[in-house]
């Protein structure tokens, strides 16, 4: 991976790549800054530099043997630490290697992600995720190893503020006794949340909020989006190119969720049920914080459509699908049901979270809808 990867931050750029060619590359760093504004990217990039056979002003030259491997993530001097979660039945605390192969899909997709898209990848969302005391063991068992290539050994630890009280305590004794050419990239979100005394074995690179207009470029040159699209979504995103890459995904679920929300209303006007499981087992088969966002989206088309019967359109918040909809279907939602209706999709939020079979909530909800649309 390159430095062109990378969104913006070109400070951070020059003073990574004056670092490899100074050759003064410190033995700890932590690149610590909101979600979104290009820490792993970096990282990514700087050990590409490091690794590279051939680097160019300090930056990867993208052709060696070690730009296509750490261009897979798939170097043998390029190690990595991240959350992860013991899974059923296993035995002993898992580790960063037990889950590598996800980990370089998603790097190989994009190095801009978050917590929540790496627990949907490596399927826990409503688990803990940790780096347990295993991982340190790991570090100090590939640290020993000689280099491969003969060059630095990089270890990138992905939100070190995981760790469990162990694995940090582990790690600060490696910090503390640096072994041989080793480059250490600590990439945090929450800094305060680790040890002090690893703090302060690292010297530490800010990463500042992205500008709107540099968010707004990235969303035309690499989501394709319009200029208009680009500015609106930008304003939204505080900054994080991630957090505007979600708003995408949103927008797109969204025009989908309307369109199940009518289908579902009309299927239970006229009592398919067959249909109606079908529905169910389409909404089932999503990941359940797709399937709560889901049932939060009914919500607002429930209210929505309730009020929209007082005719006070300043107090509507509908877009033009929804208010076209709302004229036919707005008369079905009245003072008998709506309360009826918003207990029954509160309930069925509550199940997902917590773990009820999805086919079963939603079969049952849609069930319901029969009873209370007529009422
Ligand atoms: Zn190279």
């Amino acid at each position: 991976m390159n430095y062109n990867a990378v969104i913006a931050q070109e400070e951070i750029k020059l003073r990574l790549r004056r670092q490899v060619v100074e050759g003064r590359v410190p033995h700890a760093q932590l690149f610590c800054g909101p979600e979104g504004t290009g820490k792993l990217a970096m990282a990514m990039a700087f050990a590409s530099a490091l690794l590279c056979e051939n680097p160019q002003d300090g930056a990867p030259c993208g052709r060696c043997k070690g730009c296509l491997m750490t261009a897979k993530a798939a170097h043998p001097d390029l190690h990595f630490v991240f959350p992860v979660f013991k899974r059923k039945g296993q035995s002993g605390d898992p580790v960063s290697d037990n889950y590598i192969r996800e980990w370089r899909e998603q790097l190989a997709e994009t190095p801009y992600f978050d917590h929540a898209s790496w627990l949907t990848r490596i399927g826990v969302e409503n688990q803990q995720s940790m780096i347990y005391a295993a991982e340190a063991d790991e570090i100090v068992r590939k640290l020993n190893l000689v280099a491969a290539q003969g060059g630095f050994k990089v270890m990138v630890v992905w939100l070190p503020e995981l760790m469990n009280i162990a694995a940090a305590n582990k790690l600060l004794k490696v910090l503390e006794e640096p072994m041989g050419r080793t480059a250490f990239v600590l990439v945090s979100n929450t800094p305060e949340r680790l040890l002090t005394t690893i703090i302060s074995r690292t010297q530490r690179i800010e990463f500042k909020p992205l500008g709107t207009q540099q968010v707004a470029e990235a969303l035309m040159q690499r989501n394709a989006l319009q200029a208009d699209d680009a500015q609106h979504v930008a304003h939204l995103s505080d900054g994080s190119y991630t957090a505007a890459v979600k708003l995408l995904q949103v927008n797109r679920d969204e025009a989908l969720f309307f369109d199940l929300f009518v289908l579902l209303m009309r299927l239970s006007y006229m009592r398919k049920i067959k249909d109606m499981s079908e529905w169910a087992d389409q909404v089932a088969s999503w990941g359940r914080e797709r399937q709560k966002l889901f049932l939060d989206f009914c919500q607002r088309l429930v209210r929505e459509n309730f009020i929209y019967n007082f005719r006070q359109s300043e107090l509507n918040y509908m877009n033009e699908r929804e208010s076209e909809f709302a004229v036919k279907f707005a008369r079905f939602i009245n003072e008998r049901n709506v309360y009826g209706i918003m207990d029954e999709l509160s309930a069925a939020r509550r199940d997902i979270e917590q773990n009820v079979n999805p086919r079963m909530v939603f079969f049952d909800f849609a069930l319901k809808m029969i009873v209370l649309l007529i009422q």
